[in-house]
């Protein structure tokens, strides 16, 4: 047997899981909508220093990013990378590495966080605005979207 078929096979064999779970919890399938909006609180939190002595942050403890450009977990996984790279030397100045680590990802952390306060303007613009900005993204494409973040995820660690 083929793998598509393995999948479809596979894809019907687990409907009656589905099903019965449901059932199971009182649930008809499909019946999984929430019942309201719920409000979540969004705080900003701009970047500033995050080493001092042998200490440092990362991630969203250093800069945490709004949710409208998807990149805290990247953010966070360049600083680690980042900080991999500078403490590798044999006998690393921790303070003097940490202090490097931070002046090569503050201002990335930076461009990062004010693209996303950028995506959420531009997200929940009014009508007009809107309009405007929904024939600039058809205008673009993909690829033409693609390309505006070239910076952004075309981005490498300095070695
Ligand atoms: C809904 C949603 C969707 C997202 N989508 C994306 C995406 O598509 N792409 C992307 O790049 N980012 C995304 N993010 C952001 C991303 O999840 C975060 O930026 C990322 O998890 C930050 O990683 P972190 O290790 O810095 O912090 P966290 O992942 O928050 O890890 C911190 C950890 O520390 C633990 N902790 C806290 N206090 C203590 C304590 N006192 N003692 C011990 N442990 C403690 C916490 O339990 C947690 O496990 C999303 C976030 C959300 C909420």
């Amino acid at each position: 047997m083929t793998i598509p078929m393995q999948l479809t096979l596979l894809r019907i064999l687990l409907i009656p899981v589905f099903v019965l779970f449901a059932v199971y919890y009182g649930h008809s399938v499909g019946d999984g909508a929430p019942q309201e909006w719920l409000r979540w609180s969004l705080f900003d939190h701009p970047a500033g220093r995050f080493a001092k002595g042998r200490i440092a942050l990362l991630g969203d403890a250093a800069h945490p990013v709004l949710p409208f450009l998807a990149q805290g977990a990247a953010l966070a996984i360049e600083d680690a990378a980042s900080l991999a790279l500078l403490l590798r030397q044999e006998r690393p100045d921790i303070p003097q590495t940490l202090l490097a680590y931070e002046k090569q990802r503050l201002d990335r952390a930076r461009k990062v966080q004010d693209e996303a306060r950028r995506n959420g303007r531009i997200y929940h613009a009014g009508t007009l605005i809107a309009f405007g900005r929904n024939r600039v993204m058809r205008h673009l494409g993909p690829e033409g979207m693609t390309m505006r973040y070239d910076w952004l995820y075309g981005f490498r660690i300095p070695e």
